[in-house]
């Protein structure tokens, strides 16, 4: 095995795997090169599925908990998460937005995961809702916090054993999808983990969509810790093939305009802040536009049934 340079961030990639040919782990086809990416301390190297266009990032860090940090969690990094313990108040209102979409699906008490929980918050308002809420997070630092906030959360990777087999109705991944490093080890596990019926919730960008393609190698969505990037089609597919054949495609969002412009008050300093809600208003509608194949944005939410037999 080749080894990579080493990076100059903080000496949070040790060790590059991955250096043979990258298959793609939808359809097994050999991923063909397509950016490299210099933006970042390190340059990123994204390759192409030729059939179903599934991109990744390669090769790519094989400890990928070393990102998320406090550092990550606080904005020190070079990328970073923005912290909802500051404005849980403004976070409420898309995740009550949220929980009353899935609620449609599946109604409280259930057993219920977010996946990906960071510092719990969402997990509480399901709580709040009147689910069994659990979190689960690679984060020792997030799980901590989420703990402390009340939170039956864990450290741990999406992988067999990590709950035992049908263990809940509804598991969300907001945001996680594109993080993870081994799709087909995730998808088999929540296939596992969600029993009969249950509802996957994936939110994650849309690589078919018009902003992602006008974007190209600009796209903002590139990042160091993101390693997958899917679209509508694969990521069905992908889904499909594991056991979730019955599938919702929101796109945008599935809430509506009025969480989001209430959530954005939490970053509102100034009365001219407001004029923001002109951009993020027309950016809702048009990510609306989608029919077929055709998507205006690139921001999705897919629901995802398992299979009853
Ligand atoms: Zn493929």
């Amino acid at each position: 095995m080749k080894t990579m340079p080493q990076s100059s961030h903080k000496n949070i990639f040790p060790v590059y795997i991955q250096n043979d040919k990258p298959f793609c782990p939808v359809c097994s086809h050999e991923m063909k090169f397509l950016y490299r990416i210099d933006r970042f301390c390190d340059p990123i190297f994204i390759y192409r599925c030729p059939e179903c266009c599934l991109e990744k990032q390669h090769p790519f860090a094989e400890h990928q908990e070393n990102h998320y940090t406090e550092d990550y969690y606080s904005g020190k990094a070079e990328y970073s998460y923005s912290d909802e313990r500051k404005q849980l108040k403004f976070y409420g209102y898309v995740w009550k937005a949220r929980l009353k979409n899935i609620q449609k699906f599946i109604p409280p008490p259930a057993d219920f995961l977010d996946a990906g929980c960071a510092f719990g918050g969402f997990a509480l308002e399901a709580a709040q809702t009147g689910f069994r809420a659990f979190g689960l997070d690679l984060s020792e630092y997030a799980v901590q916090h989420a703990k402390k906030a009340g939170l039956n959360a864990k450290i741990g990777e999406l992988k067999k054993g990590v709950y035992p087999e049908n263990s809940f109705d509804v598991i969300t991944m907001i945001e996680v999808m594109e993080h993870l490093p081994d799709p087909v080890s995730a998808v088999k596990t929540l296939s596992e983990i969600i029993r009969p019926g249950g509802l996957l919730v994936i939110q994650t960008a849309n690589f078919q969509g018009m902003q992602a393609k006008r974007e190209k190698s600009n796209y903002h969505y590139y990042l160091p810790g993101h390693l997958y990037y899917y679209s509508k089609n694969n990521l069905t597919r992908f889904l499909n093939d594991h056991g979730f054949s019955k599938i919702i495609f929101y796109p945008g969002v599935d809430f509506g305009l009025l969480p989001k412009l209430l959530k954005s008050r939490g970053n509102f300093r100034l009365f001219r802040d407001y004029l923001k809600w002109i951009r993020i208003s027309i950016y809702h509608l048009i990510s609306k536009i989608a029919f077929g194949n055709f998507a205006m944005t690139s921001s999705m939410v897919i629901y995802a049934f398992r299979d009853k037999n």
